[in-house]
This record gives C-alpha cells, sequence and structure tokens, in this order.
C-alpha cells in the first residue's frame, strides 16, 4: 500500500527537529554556512540536506509574517525524474511505499537533466562521488516499521506519515478545520506527490518552489506539464533506440 506524508505548516513553528532528526539519522556532516540576513540555514537544500526548513518573511502592513516551510522531496506519484532518467536502476519507484529512490547508478546520468525535470527543485548532487541525491522518505526505517526520521522527530505534530489514504483524508479534514481561520489554505498538488503541504497562504509565499507551478511557464500549463510535454517525444527516441 502507498505511503504518505502530510506537513501542516499551520502548527510547525521552524524548530527544525526534522531538519536536524534527518541530518543525523543519515549521519551527515555539518556543511559550511554564513549568516545571510534569514533564520533558514544552510541557505539552501545540499547532498548534506536533505530536509530544509525555509523561512520567508513577508510585509503585512506594519507587521512582519513569518512563513515556515520544511522542504524536502515529494515522492512524486508519476515522478518527472524518474521519467527523464535513462540510466537503468539509477531511480526507482520502491513498489511498497511508493517512494522514489536514487541509487548509485545516479552518478551516471546528466544532473542537469534530472534537476530541471523536478518541478520542487529537490536533486542535489554530491561532487565527489557525482551521485545524486535527495530524501529516501527514510526507506530503511519505513520497511522496519518505523516513522520517518523527520516526522518522529517533529514534537509540535506538524507532520504525519501513514497509508496514503488515510493521509488523504486526515489533510482534507484537516484543511476544512484550517480555512476557517485561514480561507486561502490549500493542499500543495495533493494528487500528484505523496509528501503533502498544508499551507494557510499563497504557496508562493511560502516557497518558489512550493507548488509545481512555473509562474516564469506558459500560465495555462503547469511546470510538470510543460516538462513532461518537452520530455516525452525524447523518452520515446530512447526507448526505441534501446530496442
Ligand atoms: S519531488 Fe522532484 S526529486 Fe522528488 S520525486 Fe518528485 S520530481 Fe523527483
Ligand atoms: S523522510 Fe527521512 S530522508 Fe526524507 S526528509 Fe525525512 S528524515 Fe530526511
Ligand atoms: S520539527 Fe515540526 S515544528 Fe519543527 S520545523 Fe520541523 S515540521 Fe516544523
Amino acid at each position: 500500500m502507498p505511503k504518505a506524508i502530510l506537513i501542516d505548516t499551520t502548527r510547525c513553528t521552524a524548530c527544525r527537529g526534522c531538519q536536524v532528526g534527518c541530518k543525523e539519522w543519515k549521519n551527515f556532516p555539518a556543511v559550511p554556512t554564513k549568516q545571510q540576513g534569514s533564520h533558514q540555514n544552510p541557505p539552501d537544500l545540499t547532498q548534506y540536506n536533505f530536509k530544509l526548513v525555509r523561512f520567508s518573511e513577508h510585509l503585512d502592513g506594519d507587521t512582519v509574517q513569518w512563513y515556515f516551510f520544511p522542504d524536502a522531496c515529494r515522492h512524486c506519484v508519476d515522478a518527472p525524474c524518474k521519467n527523464v532518467s535513462t540510466v537503468e536502476g539509477a531511480i526507482v519507484q520502491d513498489k511498497a511505499t511508493g517512494a522514489i529512490l536514487y541509487t548509485e547508478k545516479t552518478a551516471k546520468e546528466d544532473f542537469k537533466t534530472i534537476k530541471d525535470s523536478c518541478p520542487y527543485d529537490i536533486p542535489r548532487q554530491d561532487p565527489k562521488t557525482k551521485q545524486i541525491v535527495k530524501c529516501d522518505m527514510c526507506i530503511d526505517r519505513v520497511q522496519a516499521n518505523l516513522l520517518p526520521m523527520c516526522v518522529k522527530s517533529c514534537a509540535m505534530g506538524a507532520m504525519s506519515f501513514g497509508e496514503r489514504a488515510d493521509i488523504l483524508k486526515q489533510a482534507g479534514e484537516r484543511l476544512e478545520a484550517v480555512k476557517k481561520e485561514f480561507p486561502k489554505a490549500s493542499l500543495l498538488n495533493k494528487d500528484d506527490v505523496s509528501v503533502i503541504y498544508l499551507v494557510a497562504d499563497t504557496p508562493a509565499k511560502y516557497h518558489k518552489f512550493a507548488v509545481a507551478d512555473a509562474s516564469d511557464a506558459d500560465p495555462r500549463m503547469s511546470r510538470k506539464d510543460m516538462l513532461a510535454g518537452a520530455v516525452a517525444p525524447l523518452r520515446k527516441l530512447f526507448d526505441s533506440l534501446q530496442g
């Protein structure tokens, strides 16, 4: 049965427990960073940061409003990164959970192609190994009937993990409750992803790539659709060459 994660940003206090928990479970080293006038740290996802709590500040009259967004791979149901992959076994989808997994064979992929295919700007490359990396839904923990480490680390109850159908139901119910206070609340790309975000305001206020719509692309077409349209002929050509 496919799994899913709900990230309810209305409950997120930006404590970064999830970010640190992810790093600890993966045993990743610290990365050099510096103060850039924001609490967001490090400034972006890296090969050693699969989860990053993004901070955005917006002026509302005389008041500064903070928006928190614990960013990571969405484990797309029909993943664009997997669809553009040209190396067999490099990007696979775990049948039991639906998790999109990158293997060591990603070192043979064209990084730019994989990165550009992702509507959420997630893949990163390890400069030493050339492997492309990202969140793996803590597949090792999930296979051992444990919660993903970020979910386990969240003391605010902002993250839930479970069967996709149950999480979608929970997300819908929570949306209805949140809408009473925040009429603009929405669930981001819920039918396309396995990591579903609930936001209280316009998605772009949280993060440029919060939602799979490219504002700089044709406004009638989502970035995912646009990329899928561009990539499909190439895949057909590739498949025909593979025989
Ligand atoms: S969010 Fe990006 S990296 Fe993750 S599965 Fe979707 S396309 Fe791939
Ligand atoms: S599921 Fe695991 S790898 Fe993915 S962001 Fe959470 S802790 Fe990190
Ligand atoms: S651990 Fe929970 S409350 Fe803290 S930053 Fe992550 S999602 Fe937000």
